[in-house]
């Protein structure tokens, strides 16, 4: 008999679990509280200009190519329980896409969406003014730790060989394992020490750079997945390579055109997606047993198994009654450190006759301090007079996110989540009004505010309040080393029978590439736990529990 399986929210978590459980015969419903699909990569529409609000970095791509792939009766798993090596490059490596610098999507991505490589990956503009240009490119990457500070060229080459041992061990080979038993952890443990994983990405980047910069550089990118470089362990390294290995990518049309395409491809193998539709609930029976779920308006929906793409928190404080939680009680959800928040600042701006934009695709612009800020965001949790932003102009790549002379942007900043004392409806404008002044007067975009036709922004009360997320927090639960693994959300809910997590707050952890991870973790336990049903010549796969060989 065919099983049914209700998915709550539509981040891209929820789609890519939704688009592999209808594929292997689970009649499957969405339901998202919002009015349109994708969560955090939900899409602005403003006074003519097409805002992306959360995602814009796409790396992995042959982990979208593996979705669109998907055929009905078709698990994504062989019938032997044998993992494929499905993290091994498919498409060009980074350096050779400078050459190739077409379509970065596979032929299965590319009759729903195109996918465009970007290059450089970042433009990295240090306080003095100065920038790096990191492309993954060694040449270029030494050429211009060369100008910075010559004598970590040799920590470089040391920081490139270590780096890519964590990826190959963390990324490569134990990427999908999940961490539901503490036995699959320690295994793993004696290896993250060899490796050094379990210092602090910037301890680690500090072991091989003496040039401040460069620790930047080389410890950043956490905080696109709501790490801070102070506390994330160095298993992050690997973010590094991710990006070299496989490069940057974006979806023309933004990454909203991404997750429509994600819809349709689930539409088209049956799948139901209900938006506007809030729940209120999840129903579990007297056997501690999820069977369904109820919307605000009290509709039930009936389900053989429930996954929840919301916030963590949110799922077991909100959604479950206390009652039923035996492992997730308040006081443990509360007591994790909840990620981040954000400031972003959406706006458009008129393009002066014949101007080039002397900035890149994607822009990080580091303020004054490095360490002292994270410190006030992350652990004292206080709003800071400097900060550090990322500027994403997407008119550089593709023009039709903008009226005709005009570019579409937005900037990013890190803020404490709610936990600090902060009324963002007070200090809100003065603080946009700070941050668009500064790109105008330092002459990143010059003349900007006399240029801006259109401008919105969120701060930690959006996270909070439309997207549901405890503390207003980005990202989830922070990615610490106490929040890593086994010390993670479990994707299968320990209170509660056939209730699921997938997302950014489940393991592996956010960013888009690991949500999509998650969502094949997810399916995995579930194909475990119940039999894939309907799927053509596969049997039950053997152990969710096993990472995949790179081999
Ligand atoms: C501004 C920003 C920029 C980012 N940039 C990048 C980037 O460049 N690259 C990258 O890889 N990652 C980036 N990230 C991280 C990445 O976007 C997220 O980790 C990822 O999109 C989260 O996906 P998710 O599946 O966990 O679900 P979410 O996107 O969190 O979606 C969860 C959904 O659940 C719904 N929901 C919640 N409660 C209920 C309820 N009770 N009933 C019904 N529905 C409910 C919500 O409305 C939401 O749609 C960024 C994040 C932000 C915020």
């Amino acid at each position: 008999m065919t099983k049914s399986a209700v998915i709550i929210g539509a981040g891209i978590g929820g789609i890519s679990l939704a688009i592999r459980l209808q594929a292997a015969g689970y009649n499957t419903t969405v339901v998202e509280a919002l009015d349109k699909p994708g969560g955090r990569a939900y899409v602005r529409e403003q006074d003519g200009f097409t805002f992306d609000m959360g995602p814009t970095v796409l790396t992995v791509p042959h982990f979208i190519e593996e979705l669109f792939s998907l055929q009905p009766g078709e698990s994504g798993e062989p019938p032997s329980g044998d993992f494929p090596d499905h993290m091994l490059p498919k498409t060009p490596h980074a350096t050779e896409l400078r050459i190739n610098e077409g379509t970065s999507g596979g032929p299965e991505t590319s009759k729903y969406v195109t996918i465009r490589p970007i290059l450089p990956f970042y433009r990295i503009y240090f306080d003095d003014g100065t920038y790096f240009d990191y492309d993954g490119e060694p040449e270029s990457t030494r050429r211009q730790i060369q100008a910075i500070e010559p004598a970590d060229l040799e920590g470089y080459e040391r920081f490139h060989k270590d780096a890519r041992a964590i990826f190959e061990r963390g990324f490569l080979e134990l990427g999908y394992t999940y961490f539901g038993d503490p036995w699959t952890m320690i295994k793993v443990i004696p290896d993250l020490f060899k490796l050094d994983a379990v210092r602090s990405l910037f301890g680690f980047t500090s072991r091989y750079f003496k040039s401040d910069k460069l620790r930047q550089v080389f410890s950043f990118e956490t905080l696109l997945v709501g790490g801070n470089p102070l506390r994330v362990p160095a298993i992050y390294a690997m973010i590094h390579f991710v990006e070299k290995t496989w490069g940057i990518h974006f979806a023309m049309g933004g990454t909203g055109a991404l997750v429509n395409a994600f819809v349709q491809k689930f539409q088209e193998l049956g799948g139901t997606i209900r938006c506007s539709s809030p729940v209120d609930k999840i129903l579990v029976d007297d056997l501690r047993t999820a069977t369904g779920v109820r919307l605000k308006g009290g509709e039930e929906i009936q389900a053989d198994l429930v996954v929840s793409n919301a916030d963590y928190a949110h799922t077991y404080m909100n959604l479950i009654d206390a009652k039923h939680r035996r492992w997730n009680p308040d006081w443990k959800v509360k007591l994790m450190q909840h990620s981040m928040s954000l400031v972003v600042i959406y706006f458009g701006f008129k393009k002066k006759d014949g101007e080039t934009l002397d900035l890149q695709h994607h822009n990080i612009i580091l303020g004054p301090r490095y360490e002292a800020l994270l410190e006030n965001i992350f652990e004292k949790k206080v709003l800071s007079e400097d900060f550090s932003q990322y500027l994403h102009i997407p008119t550089l790549t593709d023009p039709s996110l903008a009226p005709e002379g005009h570019h579409a942007c937005y900037t990013l900043i890190p803020v404490p989540h709610k936990g600090a004392d902060v009324d963002w409806d007070k200090v809100g404008p003065g603080f946009v009004d700070k941050v668009l002044t500064m790109l105008d007067v330092e002459g990143y975009i010059p003349d900007l505010k006399s240029r801006i036709v259109t401008q919105s922004y969120i701060t930690p009360d959006y996270f909070e309040g439309p997207l549901q997320s405890y503390l207003g927090n980005a990202f989830g639960v922070e990615p610490r080393l106490e929040h890593s693994a086994f010390f993670r959300p479990h994707n299968r809910s320990e209170d509660i029978e056939n209730l699921y997590l997938v997302g950014a707050s489940a393991q592996p952890g956010a960013g888009t590439p690991s949500v999509m991870m998650s969502a094949k973790i997810t399916a995995r336990v579930i194909f475990k736990d119940h039999g894939v049903p309907g799927v053509v010549g596969a049997a039950p796969v053997a152990d969710a529990g096993q990472g995949i060989s790179a081999k």
